[in-house]
This record gives structure tokens, C-alpha cells and sequence, in this order.
């Protein structure tokens, strides 16, 4: 049992104001492995007072020791890299290869990438007589959710801790373990008192203080598009910035010349990893119509090929992260059902033997159109859905036809086929041919996906503020 009950405030593990505490389930045997207080509105102004009185120093740290400090969290993450492991899997369900080879990955990876930007970023700039300085925002406030816990986390904090701001963290209320877990490393990598803080909490309640505070200068937010809207118009009478990391339904267009084992066999893969829950999964899958019989088969044996099952173990697939994900799951696959969809793998109902445990079968459905439900709804489960094109620029025309505009994916044989259908979407990040993951590159979205960017360089510019010094150098004008 973690009981994780209190908050970190300036530098100290602290009793919280509030003593109503949530349970945290895990997925795979639905038993309580934890507890964490939902913090009050006297928690989260604590946390940003603490956070505003750092700014004033920490602003001011030099690049030098903002890059120690960097290189400290990377040496005590790595010391706690299997606890850190281990609490995701508790918390939500990710197998242990997965939460290691990924989840954990992907938070270490995010503090490497910027301390290698750090140490070469320009935060100065001339350009005749002006000089344009790059100053850090202030107090931001980080909100995040619980499907990539301390990706997410990482892809915020570590920026802005590279640029000088100072922070509090708001993290997922069904799966704070790999939170608790991150700041007792920021704590032994020695984080200045107030830079870094904790309160956990619910939305309505610390989610909404954050984002309406005063004293917060920027608010960054990784969840769904309806909490997106909220933190939005919380944010709005103070004028704040807002970064918004929101849903996607993202297209994977197949052209006729692709390589259909790779092409199918991987986007069945990457809709499946993570039992579904990647913001980025490419979960419509857009293949030429004539082709649909092939399509089927290779996508039916790669969803089978997917065992789920105990996370601790060496199953492919874990379970959802809670029942009510689990039962949100289960209508949508019954709507892909009830509209006439063709269902090629999986379909409704746990996996044999898995009673206990949100687990989810690996589910396929094909033939579908753009009208139906599934085609249109972010599912956020281990559910792909494959509809069928007559040509590539109805393709383009299906693939952008969504509010979102998180990610897109196109396979084919020509360079130049895929190149040019990649110009014609509107999505943040489009990958060709089942490129590697890039951690420098920016991921964010267009549309309903949200605003900003993070990831490498440009996470930085999401914390930073321009200032615009005229007549910096008058003498440079005068010669
Ligand atoms: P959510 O948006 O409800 O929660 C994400 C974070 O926002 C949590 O920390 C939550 O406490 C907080 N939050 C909720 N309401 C808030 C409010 N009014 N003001 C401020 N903060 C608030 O997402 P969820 O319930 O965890 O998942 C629901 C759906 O969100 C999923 O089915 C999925 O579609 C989507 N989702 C997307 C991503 C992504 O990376 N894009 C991640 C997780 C969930």
C-alpha cells in the first residue's frame, strides 16, 4: 500500500490542508494500492506562493547551474529507474516491458533532451540596434493525466526547469505513483526549496485553482479536450498562457504501393501498445478499398498475435487504466458493433480468464465509414478502426475530416507518393513509413489537438517570454 498523503511544498514534505484522500486502484486486480489527498484551494496557493517567492533566485540561476542541476536528476532517476517503473505499472496497468522500455524511458529521456538543448540555446539575440532577450514566463502550472504519467510530466518539468521557471504539479488523480516517485528524485537531485512543488488533487477542485491563479503565470495541460476547454477559460481572466496537449484521432493512410505486412502489422502495433492509450495512436487506419480482403487478414493475426494479461508478467498487453475507461471502451465498441461495422479481432467482453481486471481484447474492426462512431470518437483503448479509400486524395480528404489534428502517419513505396500526401494533412507530427519516435522533434497538435508544442527545442519556447530591448547597442548603429 503506498499511502502517499502529503504534498511538497517549498522544499518540505508537508501535512495537507485537506484530509479528503482518494483511492488508487490498479487495473490489473481492481484491489486499493494507495491513497493520495485531494488537495484544497489553501493547498494550491501555498504551492504557488512557495513557487513565486523561488522565482525571484531561480530566474536569475545561471546556465551552468541549471545545467548541474539537470545532470543531478538524470543520476538520481537512473538510481530509482525500476521504482519508477514499477509504480506506473501499479498505477495504470502498463506492462513491465513497457513501463520500462517506455514509460520510464521516455521521463529520464525528456531531462536528457533538455539538458542537451540547454547547453547551446540561445536565450540572446541582436539584430541591428535591438537586442531580443528570452527571459523565463514565471510560476507555471502543470496538469497532467495518466495514460504516459511521467512522460508527461517530464516533457514539462525538465524544460522549464532548464529555462528558470518555477512550478507546480498537478498530476493525474488516478495514477499520482510515478508523480510521487518523480519528486522524491527532483528532491534528492537537489531542486532549490519552491522550484519544484506537489499538490495532488482532483480537477474541479486544484486543477481549476491552478488555472485560475493570480500568481500562475502559465498553465500547461495534457488531458482531454472537455478539461482543455475548462483550463482554458479558468485561465482566461488572468490572461495567462496556455499550452494545450488534447485528443487525437489520428489517420494512417496506406498507399497502394506500401510494404502491407510492415504497414498493417505495425498500425495494428502502435494502436494496440499501451492497451490503446496514446493520445497519438494511429487508430484510423485508411487503406485502398480493393485491397480490404488483405488488409483483414494481416491485421486479424497481427491483433491475435497481442496477448493481454497480468502486467507484471510477460503479456504484450496490460489492462485500461480504471473501470470507467473500461466501461467508456465497451460502448464504443458495441456502437462499432450496432452500426455494422465488419469486427475482424477482439469485440466486446473481457478476454477469457481475465475476469478480474480491466483488461480489453484486442479489437479490430474494418469496413467502417467515416460516419460511424468509431471513426469519429477518440476511444482510448486497444481498438483500431479500418476504412477504405477509392483514391488518395479522398484519402487526404477522410484523413483530415476530424476535429483533431494530434498526429498522422502515411506508408508507401515512393519517397516522393508519401511526401506529398504528408504535406496535405493537418496534423503536428506526421510520421512516413514508421519512422522512430524523435524526442527533438516538436509533438503537439493542430485544431481541437491543442496549442503549443512540446518535446526538444521548441518546449522551451513554450516557457519562456521575449523581451525586445531597442537602442541596445546605439554605437553598433552609429558606425
Ligand atoms: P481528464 O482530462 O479528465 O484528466 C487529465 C487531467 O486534467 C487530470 O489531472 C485531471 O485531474 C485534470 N482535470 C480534469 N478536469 C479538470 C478541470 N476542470 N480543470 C483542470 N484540470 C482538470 O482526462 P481523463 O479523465 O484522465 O481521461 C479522459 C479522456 O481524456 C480519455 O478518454 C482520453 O480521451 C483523454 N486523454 C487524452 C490524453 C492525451 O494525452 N491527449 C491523455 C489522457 C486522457
Amino acid at each position: 500500500m503506498r499511502d502517499y498523503l502529503k504534498f511538497y511544498i517549498d522544499g518540505q514534505w508537508v501535512e495537507a490542508k485537506s484530509d479528503k484522500t482518494v483511492d488508487v486502484i490498479n487495473p490489473a486486480t481492481e484491489a486499493v494500492a494507495g491513497r493520495v489527498t485531494l488537495g484544497s484551494v489553501e493547498d494550491v496557493d501555498l504551492a504557488v506562493r512557495a513557487a513565486r517567492k523561488a522565482f525571484a533566485s531561480y530566474s536569475q540561476t545561471s546556465r551552468e547551474e541549471r545545467i548541474d542541476l539537470l545532470e543531478r536528476i538524470i543520476a538520481e532517476y537512473q538510481k530509482r529507474f525500476e521504482d519508477m517503473a514499477k509504480a506506473i505499472t501499479e498505477e495504470m496497468g502498463a506492462p513491465a516491458w513497457l513501463a520500462q522500455r517506455a514509460q520510464a524511458a521516455m521521463g529520464i529521456a525528456h531531462v536528457q533532451t533538455s539538458l542537451q538543448v540547454l547547453k547551446d540555446y540561445k536565450f540572446e539575440e541582436d539584430r541591428g540596434t535591438t537586442r531580443l532577450v528570452k527571459e523565463p514566463i514565471g510560476v507555471c502550472a502543470f496538469i497532467t493525466p495518466w495514460n504516459w504519467p511521467v512522460n508527461q510530466i517530464a516533457c514539462k518539468v525538465a524544460p522549464a526547469l532548464a529555462v528558470g521557471c518555477t512550478m507546480v504539479l498537478k498530476p493525474s488523480e488516478v495514477a499520482p505513483f510515478s508523480a510521487w516517485v518523480w519528486t522524491e528524485i527532483l528532491e534528492a537531485a537537489g531542486v532549490p526549496a519552491g522550484v519544484f512543488n506537489l499538490v495532488n488533487g482532483d480537477g474541479p477542485t486544484v486543477g481549476a485553482a491552478l488555472s485560475s491563479h493570480p500568481e500562475v503565470d502559465m498553465v500547461s495541460f495534457t488531458g482531454s479536450t472537455r478539461a482543455g476547454i475548462e483550463v482554458a477559460k479558468n485561465a482566461a481572466p488572468t490572461v495567462k498562457r496556455v499550452h494545450q496537449e488534447l485528443g487525437g484521432k489520428s489517420p494512417n493512410i496506406i498507399l497502394d504501393d506500401a510494404d502491407f505486412q510492415r504497414a498493417v502489422g505495425g498500425g495494428v502495433a502502435s494502436v494496440m501498445m499501451n492497451s490503446g492509450q496514446s493520445c497519438n495512436a494511429p487508430t484510423r487506419m485508411l487503406v485502398p478499398a480493393k485491397r480490404m480482403d488483405e488488409v483483414i487478414a494481416i491485421a486479424k493475426a497481427a491483433a491475435e498475435a497481442h496477448t493481454v494479461g497480468d502486467p507484471s508478467g510477460n503479456s504484450k498487453l496490460g489492462p485500461v487504466v480504471s473501470e470507467v475507461q473500461w466501461t467508456k471502451i465497451q460502448g464504443l465498441i458495441q456502437k462499432g458493433v450496432d452500426e455494422g461495422a465488419t469486427l475482424v479481432a477482439g469485440g466486446p467482453g473481457k478476454p477469457e480468464g481475465l475476469e478480474t481486471g480491466y483488461y480489453v481484447k484486442p479489437t479490430v474492426f474494418a469496413n467502417v465509414t467515416p460516419d460511424m462512431t468509431i471513426a469519429k470518437e477518440e476511444i482510448f483503448g486497444p481498438v483500431l478502426s479500418i476504412l477504405g479509400y477509392d483514391n488518395v486524395d479522398q484519402a487526404v480528404a477522410i484523413g483530415n475530416d476530424t476535429e483533431y489534428g494530434l498526429a498522422a502517419y502515411v506508408s508507401g513505396g515512393d519517397p516522393a507518393g508519401v511526401r506529398a500526401v504528408a504535406a496535405k494533412l493537418r496534423a503536428g507530427q506526421v510520421n512516413l513509413n514508421g519512422a522512430s519516435p524523435d524526442l527533438m522533434a516538436p509533438f503537439g497538435g493542430y485544431k481541437m489537438s491543442g496549442n503549443g508544442r512540446e518535446w526538444g527545442d521548441h518546449a522551451f519556447g513554450e516557457f519562456l517570454e521575449t523581451k525586445a530591448i531597442l537602442g541596445y547597442a546605439p554605437k553598433q548603429a552609429a558606425e
